[in-house]
């Protein structure tokens, strides 16, 4: 059975003009980028706008497309024009393109390219600077914070900035102030935030976390709701938004939340096909299939199927006893597969958040039910009046 691609992360660059201190790609043991070529070549992105064009005209789902890296503006402004220009040709008018950048690179040539072909663009910024340039450091060890908040001023100034800016993506620090973050974010003028927990799996804790059942990343988590739903014009935080929408029945839109099923494919510089590239965190190598799939050999349709495909779709849900038995596995989901993982189990563990998804879970329904409870004494009170 062919499944379908939600989303594919197309690396058009293998190094980064950054060397921020907790990239899974860089800094977690595995060195797989060493052997790739620096950018994707034009054969090779040929092969991509071609096989991605076929793969998103056969699927019922629409398909996304993500620039991806390393810093995938490192592949030059008029290589990424001729790609995104192909690919706009090429995909369903239904997909979406998007570019991931830590936007240091992010100039307004650039910025005009992604409109002509209506790229939308993310940017990764954690917050004030301070905190910012804790781990997001360039080569030379200094820090990035002015030259990404540049970018961003340049997108939030351009005139389509409406429709190009998809949000920012900011990694939690749990020691940080998570009120201050939110607010200078927000005075970025950015549409919309996302919040990534640090890696770390059951053999290594995630850097802030102090035991597997401590809850400093869900504390975090649960000033930051407070914040978020005391302010009268909030911009939209997916993660938080997920979440109220999958406690109140909803869907989430969001790999490692909920129980949907996603299917994510990467496409390395030199074509090859991997798994989820997160799942590095898990241990080196990882998140390779055994069997070497490539683009280049253009026949991508042959090659999403098979027992190694259908086990690293499988990944996806919990099998441990505990996330199957839990009352919350609807929302929480188990947690994104890399962070289950421990050389003991495997896979077979709740995420290493577990604490923490519960801890802010468990305030996110008692703030619904607070509104709730006042939504219905106000039409009791309404009903009371109409009948007095
Ligand atoms: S990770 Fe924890 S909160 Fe999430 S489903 Fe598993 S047991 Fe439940």
């Amino acid at each position: 059975m062919n499944r379908e691609i939600d989303t594919a992360l197309v690396k058009t660059a293998s190094r980064c003009n950054l060397d921020c201190s907790y990239c899974y790609v860089y800094n977690l043991g595995d060195d797989g980028w060493k052997s790739q070529p620096r950018r994707m070549t034009d054969a090779v992105m040929s092969a991509v706008i071609d096989q991605l064009g076929a793969l998103s005209q056969s699927q019922t789902r629409p398909l996304s497309v993500v620039l991806h890296g390393g810093e995938p503006l490192l592949l030059g402004i008029g290589a990424t024009e001729r790609f995104v220009e192909g690919l706009k040709s090429s995909l369903r008018a239904d997909a979406g393109l998007h570019v991931q950048t830590n936007g240091v690179l992010l100039t307004d040539d650039f910025i005009d390219v992604f409109d002509r072909y209506d790229v939308g663009i993310s940017i990764s910024l954690d917050g004030p600077a301070e905190l910012h340039d804790r781990n997001r450091r360039d080569r030379h060890g200094d820090g990035s914070h002015e030259r990404v908040v540049a970018g961003v001023a340049r997108l939030v100034a351009h005139s389509a900035r409406d429709r190009l800016f998809s949000g920012l993506l900011a990694v939690v620090d749990p020691t940080s102030d998570p009120i201050k973050v939110y607010e200078f974010l927000k005075a970025t003028g950015a549409p919309s935030f996302d919040f990534l927990y640090r890696d770390g799996n059951h053999d290594v804790l995630p850097p802030g976390k102090s035991q597997t059942d401590s809850t400093e990343y869900g504390d975090w988590m649960v000033r930051l709701l407070d914040h978020y739903l005391a302010d009268l014009t909030p911009p939209r935080i997916r993660v938080l938004d997920d979440l109220i929408r999958l406690i109140l029945g909803g869907r989430g839109r969001k790999e490692g939340l909920g129980q949907e099923e996603y299917g994510i494919l990467v496409i390395d510089t030199d074509g090859r096909i991997t798994r989820n590239d997160t799942l590095k965190v898990a241990y080196p190598g990882a998140d390779r299939f055994h069997l070497e799939r490539s683009i280049v050999n253009r026949d991508l349709l042959n090659q999403l199927t098979g027992p190694e495909f259908d086990e690293y779709f499988a990944l996806q849900y919990p099998t441990s006893p505990t996330c199957e038995a839990c009352p919350e596995l609807t929302v929480c989901g188990g947690g994104m597969p890399a962070h289950r993982w421990s050389t003991r189990n495997g896979y077979s563990n709740p995420t290493v958040f577990c604490s923490d998804q519960l801890t802010l879970i468990s305030a996110i329904r008692g703030r619904l039910s607070v509104v709730a409870k006042e939504m219905t004494d106000t039409r009791n009170r309404r009903d009371n009046q109409l009948s007095a």
